[in-house]
């Protein structure tokens, strides 16, 4: 059976994770977190990195952070994962669901500007795919309204937008280090990039439940003390120990998913120009991380027998993200502004192919011939 995905393994997490466990600390912001958070920091140009338990828990910081009320609205995609929203939903907000664009899954950003009102307070640009949103306009409409941008990079680590890291752009982003992503935190994690220096103090202190024992820790103040609503939001330093292997192997980790990446598309390339299915566009401004490789397929019937089809053969493929609007939570706690012209006709279309750093050639030999079966 070739598995969907596979969490990432380098070979070095293990001897990085008995270092931790031999420093007497295992608890967060530890030797491997400050690790992780300055790389981090150096090479994508955030002003501060923190990592987390997850990417939601991320969101729900950011979400803390800007001071988000009952009544105020976010914008976002519904064709995201649901804690693009549910970080928001938890502090009150409606959320404001903006259809996409069909060329990369992402929210189409000249649709944002008609579903702003006196009550927007921030957009979420989620990179689906690992593929930046037009960044550009998504902050001349925040600059123009006075809004913050929270880019959901789960997908995104290691991508850019003109030169630029995703995630780094918007005021806050969030990135995930989950098992299914480029690059994982023994199976859970996040971070969250604080890219407005205004905002890095009172991150601190909501990530330490709501004390400055951040400060406190780099002797700058004398005594922590409760100071803000705050909840747990650090890693374990166990889990960055794992994560920093997975780091320091980052150029060896994304090229070999490049490459897997390339391979899917030139070897279905052909399907493509024959009209029998659409590949995944990567726009001139984006330089992605190969987080994901689909396919869409003509409809639902197409994708279901292309599932079933694949499966025979012992190959998992998946779809996901029933759109966030449809569903009853979305109902009860957003609205779609604006016709659903792409997101549910898209995402009912798509699926994603089988892709893994540890994925070896001759699985993905199996694959590509399954796929060739299926189109002839
Ligand atoms: C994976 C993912 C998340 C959630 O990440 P966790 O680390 O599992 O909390 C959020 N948004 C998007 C777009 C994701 O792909």
């Amino acid at each position: 059976m070739i598995p969907f995905n596979a969490p990432p393994v380098v070979g070095t997490e293990l001897g990085f994770m008995q270092t931790a466990m031999g420093s007497g600390k295992l608890c967060g912001d530890g030797s491997f977190t400050h690790r992780c958070q300055q790389w981090m920091e150096s090479q994508f140009g955030s002003a501060r990195v923190l990592l987390t338990p997850s990417c939601t828990a991320s969101l729900e910081m950011a979400a803390i952070l800007l001071d988000i009320q009952p009544g105020d609205e976010v914008i976002m995609p519904s064709y995201t994962f649901v804690s693009t929203a549910n970080a928001f939903v938890l502090r009150g907000a409606t959320i404001v669901f903006v259809d996409i664009r069909p060329d990369t899954m992402n929210i189409d950003e000249t649709l944002i500007e008609a579903a702003i009102t006196p009550q927007t307070r921030a957009i979420v640009p989620v990179h689906y795919a690992g593929v930046a949103c037009e960044m550009d306009h998504i902050m001349a409409l925040a600059k123009k309204y006075d809004l913050m941008v929270v880019e959901d990079a789960a997908q995104g680590v290691m991508s850019t937008y003109k030169g630029r890291a995703l995630g780094t752009i918007g005021h806050i982003g969030c990135y995930s280090f989950h098992e299914t992503k480029n690059y994982t935190a023994g199976g859970e994690g996040g971070a969250t990039l604080i890219n407005h220096p205004a905002l890095i103090d009172r991150a601190e202190i909501i990530r330490e439940k709501g004390t400055n024992r951040s400060q406190f820790f780099r002797g700058q103040v004398d005594k922590y003390t409760w100071r803000d609503i705050g909840s747990s939001y650090l890693m374990a330093d166990l889990q960055a120990a794992y994560l920093w292997g997975q780091l320091a192997a980052a150029q060896l980790i994304n090229q070999r998913r490049l490459s897997l990446w390339h391979r899917y598309r030139d070897a279905l390339t052909y399907g493509e120009e024959e009209g029998r299915l659409a590949l995944p566009r990567i726009p001139a401004d984006c330089v992605q991380n190969a987080h994901m490789f689909y396919l869409k397929l003509r409809d639902l019937d197409d994708r279901s027998a292309f599932i079933n089809h694949m499966k025979d053969a012992d190959i998992l493929t998946v779809f996901h993200y029933i759109p966030l609007h449809d569903c009853p939570a979305g109902q009860r706690f957003g609205r779609f502004h604006g016709q659903d012209t792409y997101t549910s006709a898209e995402s009912a279309r798509l699926v994603r192919l089988p892709l893994f750093y540890n994925m070896t050639d001759a699985q993905q030999t199996r694959v590509i011939d399954a796929v060739k079966r299926y189109l002839a």
